[in-house]
Parts: C-alpha cells; sequence; structure tokens
C-alpha cells in the first residue's frame, strides 16, 4: 500500500490537530439555527477550549423529506460561531460543490461521511476538488464492514496531496447491529491503526451507540484501545434536536462523562509496573510459541489424513466428525471460563485451513 510505505511505524502526537491526544471533536449533529450554534459552542469552548467545534449542514438522510440540513446558511453560523469562541469548525462534505463553500466559508476541518466512503467515485470527485488545497480531511468508516473500502479513500485524498488526513471510527451496519446503532468492530479499527499508525483515528462513539446510556462505557473502551480521541454529537437541547436526538448531549453531560473517564498511557515509568508487564509478556510469548507448534502439528495431522481420504475416495468435509470435534471443544472451553462464540470462531478458521491444506495437498497416497 503506497500509504503504508510512506508513513512510519511510530505513533507520534499529531500536530496538525489541536491539543494533545485525545483529541475532541465536539457539537451537534446538524447546524439548525444561529443560536443553537452559539449556545452550544460557547458551552462547550468554556470546558474544551481546544475541541474541534462540528456541525453537519449537509445532511445524508436515508429517506428523503426528513431534515435534510440547512444548508449554505449554516456554513456561515459554523465559521462565526467558531471565531467567536475561538473553536476550529469542522463540516461534512460529500460533494465538490460542498468543498468549494466549505473553503470558501474557511471551515478549519472537513470530513467524508460513511454513506459517501462507500463510493469510490464520490470519493475522488471529493479527491479531486481538494487537491491544490491542505486543508485536513477525516474519513468515516464506510456503512459496512470493509476496511479496503476505507483504506482506499485514505489512498484517494494521499493521492491527492493531501498531508493532513485523519479516520473516523463509526461503527459498522449489520443485519444484526446488537444494542448498537452500528457495530463497533474493534477489530477493524486496530487493523486501521496498525495498517496505519500516522494517521489519527477518532472515535465517533455517538453513531455507534445511537443512544445516550451507551456513550459512557464506548468512550471507556476507545481510550482503552488508545484511540487518538472522540467524537460526541453534543446539543444544547439534545430531546429537541433536528437530527439524531436520542443520541445526543448536553454539554454538561459531555463534561461528566469525559471527567468520568480513566485516562492510560500506552508505557509507563514506573518500573516495578514494567517488570510485572515483562514478565507477563514473556509468558504470552511462550504460550503463542507453543500454540503455533501445536497448530503446525495439527495441520500436519491434518494432511496426512488428508491423503488416507484420497486413497479412499472419501469425501474431505465429514460433516459429523465437525460437528463432534466443535462440540468437543466447546464443552473443554466452557469448562475452562472460555467463551463458546470465541471457541466456534477459532475452530471455524482452524477447520477451513485443515480443509485447505486437505485439498491443496500436493502429496500423493503411497501405494501400502
Ligand atoms: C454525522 O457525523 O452526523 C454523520 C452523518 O455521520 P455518519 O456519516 O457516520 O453517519
Ligand atoms: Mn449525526
Amino acid at each position: 500500500m503506497e500509504l503504508e510505505k510512506e508513513i512510519g511505524k511510530s505513533r507520534r502526537e499529531i500536530e496538525w490537530l489541536p491539543n494533545g491526544r485525545p483529541h475532541y471533536i465536539f457539537g451537534p449533529c446538524s447546524a439548525e439555527s444561529p443560536e443553537q450554534l452559539d449556545q452550544t459552542a460557547a458551552q462547550i469552548a468554556s470546558k474544551f477550549p481546544h475541541a474541534i467545534f462540528r456541525a453537519g449542514v449537509w445532511k445524508p438522510r436515508t429517506r428523503p423529506n426528513s431534515f435534510e440540513g440547512v444548508g449554505l446558511e449554516g456554513l456561515k453560523w459554523l465559521s462565526e460561531v467558531g471565531k467567536k469562541y475561538g473553536l476550529k469548525t469542522a463540516t461534512e462534505v460529500a460533494q465538490p460543490s460542498h468543498v468549494e463553500a466549505a473553503l470558501k466559508e474557511g471551515i478549519d476541518f472537513l470530513w467524508i461521511g460513511a454513506r459517501t466512503t462507500v463510493s469510490p467515485f464520490s470519493v475522488q470527485a471529493l479527491a479531486e476538488a481538494l487537491k491544490g488545497t491542505d486543508i485536513p480531511v477525516f474519513v468515516k468508516n464506510p456503512l459496512h464492514p470493509e476496511l479496503s473500502l476505507w483504506m482506499g479513500a485514505l489512498e484517494r485524498l494521499k493521492s491527492a496531496g493531501l498531508k493532513r488526513i485523519g479516520a473516523i471510527h463509526r461503527g459498522f451496519y449489520l443485519a444484526d447491529n446488537k444494542n448498537y446503532r452500528n457495530f463497533p468492530h474493534w477489530d477493524l479499527a486496530v487493523q486501521l491503526k496498525a495498517r496505519y499508525p500516522e494517521i489519527p483515528l477518532i472515535t465517533d462513539i455517538s453513531h455507534i451507540a445511537g443512544k445516550r446510556e451507551l456513550l459512557p462505557q464506548l468512550a471507556q473502551r476507545a481510550i482503552n484501545l488508545d484511540m487518538d480521541g472522540l467524537l460526541i454529537e453534543t446539543h444544547h437541547d439534545p430531546e429537541n434536536a433536528l437530527s439524531d436526538a436520542d443520541q445526543q448531549v448536553t454539554p454538561g453531560t459531555l463534561t461528566e462523562l469525559i471527567g468520568g473517564l480513566t485516562f492510560k498511557t500506552v508505557s509507563s515509568d514506573n518500573q516495578e509496573f514494567q517488570n510485572k508487564l515483562d514478565i507477563l509478556r514473556a509468558q504470552i510469548d511462550k504460550i503463542d510459541e507453543d500454540l503455533i507448534d501445536k497448530l503446525a502439528l495439527r495441520m500436519g495431522i491434518a494432511e496426512e489424513i488428508g491423503i488416507y481420504k484420497k486413497q479412499n475416495k472419501v469425501t474431505i468435509l465429514q460433516l459429523e466428525r465437525w460437528q463432534q470435534i466443535l462440540n468437543n471443544v466447546k464443552e473443554q472451553g466452557n469448562y475452562l471460563g472460555l467463551d463458546r462464540t470465541f471457541i466456534e470462531k477459532l475452530y471455524n478458521v482452524i477447520h477451513d485451513e485443515s480443509i485447505r491444506i486437505q485439498t491443496d495437498s500436493k502429496k500423493e497416497p503411497s501405494e501400502d
């Protein structure tokens, strides 16, 4: 990946974002009126003077005839309150004309929404419109869990010459989102972070949650996973918000929420902590070594079995045997306190590989 090569491996402070980590993006889902933006921004600025103040003015709604944003005039309100309270501002762009208008109005940051990231044509059109500018742009993850689409959008911006690119993790729409509006799939966020350590990754807990109650636990989870910042939709009167009313919080609740978080550091100077950590890590390393040894042994035997099956013209997949294995390991895992779903997922991967090895094996059955 082009981006991977250019961006080094070490994590560092992102100098183009205000304040140190965690970086904050707060503000309403949508700009609704000058008063709404003013009241919300005033309260945010008094507690979080370095937060980026966000508001959507073009709202991508699933169905037509719902509130689709106030459009151009909202940009003016946004830039005015930004100046008044000394806050950097951010808005969503989905079309080249949005980019042009936001730049003209002096908006400081742009973001590309989840519904746009899914479309390479739209992202490319935005990248072209952004060429020659140095405005920072965040890319939200696409609606569905496809990491390469998210990476592709980041790469398109990079290829357009943009230097200040960030990512926003806002969860993914699945058939079963569990208790969330958008399923977090933290694993994909962690994968993106591992691939592009220099790209700041902000967690949009509001669109993951869909409801206020879930916000504190999601915020803590993001901090525990060493994400670079939080996006939290904030409205001076959330109950009466014109969009996303259930998930927005007042600036007061926001302050409590942030105050309740436990911040962690990636490393610690405390020697005792470091020693203990080293010991535990060494144990993990040893166990990983053993796991890989055992897996290699298991796959070797699977290959042997494949040869015997070939010899005896027996199908590779034996459903009954597979179900028996799965029951046995789930039983044992359960006894040892391991989650059944985890064991099932793990064994599905192992079983797939085992079948692949049996299918691909070039070894011919011996004659004896
Ligand atoms: C938003 O941030 O208000 C928004 C529309 O988000 P998303 O693109 O993540 O749905
Ligand atoms: Mn919203």
